[in-house]
């Protein structure tokens, strides 16, 4: 019997199917993502997963035991699911250490207050425990709403792209710092995004869903290497249709810059990125652009450049 199981849900609004039946099975402490573009269906899913969210049909079970939908409970949720989302849910009057306890207030008082110790040392906020939420920078905020949700010992928790207000650096940075704690504390997670970059920063376990639909599930590399569409395939890069070739594609990393050759561009944008120049060339067939990697940093707006690839790189790829 599986921990965690999602079977066949599915949910419809007004006659608008926004989950087609979708099933997962999770074991305890697996950590897994799903990946896709805004309006795909994920937070339904969650609100499902949580029992917030009445589904159209299917069941949840959690070690085997069904998840009450809010037409069949009383209030809603349960302590065992946590669903966190982008708004921090701290309350703003109050400290750190009381925003971790408050979960904990109808526990045995030396449970609580030895959860509270160990989840201000697990999370790394001693030196922060007597500071209010406007004191935090938005990724400890955050940090200290993931303590809170998980005050109380929850079996899974539910993450709908909770770091979607952080800038970059806070954000990889405290995933990088979740990933490690989730894994020693053995924590279910269900991480739901669009942005595949911080998925793969949790997991390498991922799950890709398009207008309510799996399109592809597996790990990292491959996705990348084998997506079966073009919606997958762009997760990862911009991809460049080949010409004359049907539904064929190439990612711009996979494209070489050569002074012979047989497709002929000229560049008409050059990027200065960390890694390399990232290069528009316009094709001479056709008139289309092409992005392309210049590693090199060799091209210039205006240069002429063939472009060649191994045919091994080219993506055949269904819309
Ligand atoms: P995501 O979280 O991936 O952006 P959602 O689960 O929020 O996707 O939405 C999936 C689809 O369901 C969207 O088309 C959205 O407009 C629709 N939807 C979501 N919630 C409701 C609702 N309460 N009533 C009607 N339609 C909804
Ligand atoms: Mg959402």
């Amino acid at each position: 019997m599986s921990f965690f199981s999602i079977r066949q849900i599915s949910k419809t609004y007004d006659s608008q199917t926004a989950l087609q039946p979708f099933s997962l099975e999770l074991k305890r402490g697996e950590l897994i993502a799903i990946v896709g573009e805004s309006g795909s269906g994920k937070s339904t899913l969650l609100r499902i997963m949580a029992g917030l969210e009445m589904q159209s049909s299917g069941a949840v079970l959690l070690n085997g035991q069904p998840i009450e939908n809010p037409a069949q409970k009383l209030i809603p949720g349960y302590d065992e699911i946590k669903l966190i989302h982008q708004d921090f849910q701290l309350n703003p009057n109050s400290t750190v250490t009381e925003n971790i306890s408050r979960p904990l207030i109808q526990y045995d008082k030396g449970y609580s207050k030895d959860r509270l110790v160990s989840l201000l040392f697990e999370f790394g906020l001693e030196g922060l425990k007597d500071r209010f939420p406007r004191q935090l920078s938005g990724g400890q905020q955050q940090k200290v709403a993931i303590a809170a949700a998980l005050a109380v010992e929850p079996e899974v928790l539910l993450l709908d792209e909770p770091f979607s207000s952080l800038d970059p650096i806070q954000k990889h940075k405290l995933i990088t710092e979740l990933k490690e704690l989730f894994l020693e504390m053995g924590t279910t997670v269900v991480f739901v995004t669009h942005d595949l970059d911080d998925a793969l920063r949790l997991t390498d376990n991922l799950i890709i869903l398009q207008k309510g639909k799996v399109v592809q599930k597996g790990g990292s590399q491959e996705l990348c290497e084998h997506p079966k569409t073009r919606y997958v395939a762009r997760l990862f890069s911009t991809i460049n249709l080949i010409p004359d070739r049907f539904n064929s594609f190439l990612r711009p990393s996979d494209v070489r810059l050569r002074s012979k050759g047989e497709l002929l561009g000229h560049v008409i944008d050059q990027r200065f990125l960390v890694h390399y120049n990232s290069l528009q060339v316009r094709l001479k067939n056709g008139g289309q652009i092409w992005e392309v990697d210049d590693p090199l940093r060799k091209y210039k707006v205006g240069d002429r450049v063939y472009l060649c690839f191994d045919e091994e790189k080219v993506l055949v790829l269904k819309g």
